[in-house]
């Protein structure tokens, strides 16, 4: 266990309130400030990107490769698209009166930064989940309050450590702790919380926020179903959705959670998955170097719990748990039953895939929709007909069509040796300028990129007049006759 030490509740109340103190001295406000300090945040990541892949290979075996792609390249990115944008996002806007009797009149909006934000951080990204939401903040000149997910302990000490040398800590701070210290944060005024996480905890923040009728961004998960129609390309389909469901172990709110597949291609779908697996992670998935870990053993646990006591379908490979190891091998389910309680109740956040079998679309959609929204929905098709009807008939926070993961952000980076130096070449696979969040139980909001920015921001209405023409503005005054009113 990495040696993370808790934030004293009394310093936790002592943070915020010197949060807010310095938060009023506008220091947060200058632009050349918060790009000065969203560089030293790219900095931080980028000097120190070796300690970075070691914490997350000690937290959960994090692959070098998915670590970059998904904890670090979003993060620089995310620093660089504001460096770049940053004075554009920031201006004010002028508005064109619809009345022409205000042509005379500035009327503008300002983007204001809402005041001392909460950032809550989930573990299974602990540097994008924590440090996306903080460049948007910093962006739009908010004091910030960090909580780092303490499950994710290794990668939170190393950022704790490192924000001091690199941040302004009288206006953004780190907490660290559990359910205890959250607690404690949620009872103090923010003017902003924005929450990573499950549904369940979600909903507790929410409780707390609207005590001081505080706005909230909510980043949550679902159930996130992959839906496969009688004409996919079994092949394809069958190497996007491993890739969506073994990245980081399963432990991504994005995963694909459950298959639905047409009675028909089922077999096809098992011979297809069962050959991509083999041939990414070898015969036994244990020795692969590219295959992540379960985060704590309580992790382990609740998936082997998922396995073991199921109430429907049999095991076609893997079902292996070492909990000294904190592995649980690459796990498909076929012949699940959507009314299972144990592996369709909840989302499963680890390696295991339950497949439904379904005869026309149809009932597919209808089951879809008989769990909350999920965060997103994969569809697989080559039919643009069969596509729309899936999407006009159902909802989710996002969608990716014959892909996964990539309508999310990151970049994908190959390691090269030229002339005995490594170096990075970056491949953006992925789609960066789409709004990221859930609908109802995946989520409330959405963030990345100027959206961050937005999340971050109020817009402030300004109408300037000029103490002028007070004979015409009288009309409006009391006493209120029809002369006056018609005038
Ligand atoms: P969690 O919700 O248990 O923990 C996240 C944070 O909440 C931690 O800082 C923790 O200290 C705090 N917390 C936990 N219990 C609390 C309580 N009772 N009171 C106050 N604070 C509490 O995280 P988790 O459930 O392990 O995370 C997995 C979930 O997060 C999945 O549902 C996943 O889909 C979702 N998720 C969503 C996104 C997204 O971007 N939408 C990203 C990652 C994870």
């Amino acid at each position: 266990m990495a040696d993370l030490q808790y934030t004293s509740l009394d310093s936790i109340q002592d943070a915020v309130t010197s949060l807010r103190v310095n938060f009023d001295t506008g220091k947060t406000r200058g632009l050349d400030y918060r790009k000065f300090q969203i560089q030293q945040l790219y900095n931080m990541v980028a000097h120190n990107e070796e300690r970075i892949y070691e914490a997350l290979a000690k937290d959960m075996n994090k692959p070098r490769s998915e670590a970059m792609s998904g904890d670090i390249a979003p993060v620089l990115e995310e620093c660089l698209y504001f460096l770049d944008n940053l004075d554009r996002l920031a201006k004010e806007e002028k508005i064109k009166p619809r009345l022409a009797l205000n042509s005379r009149e500035i009327v503008k909006v300002r983007r204001d930064p809402l005041g001392v934000v909460l950032i809550i951080g989930c573990w299974n990204y602990p540097v994008q989940l924590s440090l996306v939401p903080l460049v948007g903040a910093i962006a739009a000149g908010n004091a910030v309050v960090l909580k780092l997910s303490e499950v994710a302990a290794h990668t939170a000490a190393l950022l704790t450590d490192l924000f001091t040398r690199y941040l302004d800590q009288t206006v953004y701070r780190i907490v660290n702790g559990a359910v205890e210290e959250t607690t404690s944060l949620l009872t103090h005024h923010f003017d902003h919380i924005f929450y990573t996480g499950s549904p369940a905890v979600g909903k507790i923040v929410m409780n707390a926020a609207a005590k001081h009728l505080t706005g909230v961004t909510l980043e949550l998960g679902g159930k996130s179903p992959a839906v496969i129609t009688p004409d996919a390309d079994m092949k394809i389909t069958a190497n996007r959705i491993a890739f969506g469901k073994f990245y980081n172990c399963g432990q991504i709110c994005i995963a694909v959670d459950y298959v639905l597949c047409p009675a028909s291609r089922v077999d096809d779908f098992v011979k297809a998955f069962s050959a991509t697996i083999k041939e990414w992670f070898g015969e036994n998935p244990k020795h692969s170097k590219d295959y992540a870990r379960m985060v704590s053993v309580r992790h382990v646990d609740r998936i082997a719990g998922l396995i073991e006591n199921r109430q429907s379908g049999g095991i076609v490979f893997g079902g292996d748990v070492d909990r000294d190891e904190r592995y649980i091998a690459p796990t498909l389910i076929t012949d699940v039953k959507f009314n299972d309680q144990v592996l369709m109740g909840d989302e499963i956040f680890g390696p295991v895939l339950p497949v439904i079998a379904y005869n026309e679309l149809d009932e597919a959609i209808t089951l879809i929709k008989k769990n909350p929204p999920p965060l997103v929905l994969y569809v697989f098709s080559k039919k643009q007909k069969l596509i729309d009807r899936v999407l006009e008939n159902t909802q989710s926070g996002g969608v990716c069509v014959n892909d996964t993961l990539m309508h999310q952000a990151g970049k994908f980076f190959w390691e090269l040796k030229i002339k005995k130096r490594l170096i990075s070449v970056g491949f953006p696979l992925l789609e960066y300028s789409l709004p990221f969040g859930g609908i109802g139980n995946s989520g409330v909001g959405n963030y990345h990129g100027h959206r961050s920015f937005n999340a971050f921001t109020h817009e402030r209405a300004i109408m300037q007049k000029k103490q002028q023409l007070e004979f015409l503005m009288k009309v409006r005054y009391p006493p209120y006759t029809s002369g006056n009113l018609s005038l």
